[in-house]
């Protein structure tokens, strides 16, 4: 079996997303904790965080995170 051969798709600080050439897998990178995937597992993945990220709590987190901080006066 050929090695990996990863192409990055993907990288914004110590996050990055590459491809493999020969088994098309998908590996996710997140520091030193790297999770290989089926591009469809990935794909689920995708849908999984987008349900989470629509949560009440995480919308009103997000839009306060967004928000400028009040000036302590
Ligand atoms: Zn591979």
């Amino acid at each position: 079996m050929p090695r990996c051969d990863e192409e990055t798709l993907a990288r914004r600080g110590a996050l990055s997303i590459s491809r493999c050439a020969h088994c098309d897998t998908i590996s996710l990178h997140v520091g030193g904790v790297s999770l290989r995937l089926e591009p469809e597992v990935l794909h689920h993945l995708w849908e999984l965080i987008g349900v989470a990220l629509s949560a009440p709590s995480v919308r009103r987190a997000a839009l306060s995170f967004d928000r400028p901080r009040a000036e302590a006066s």
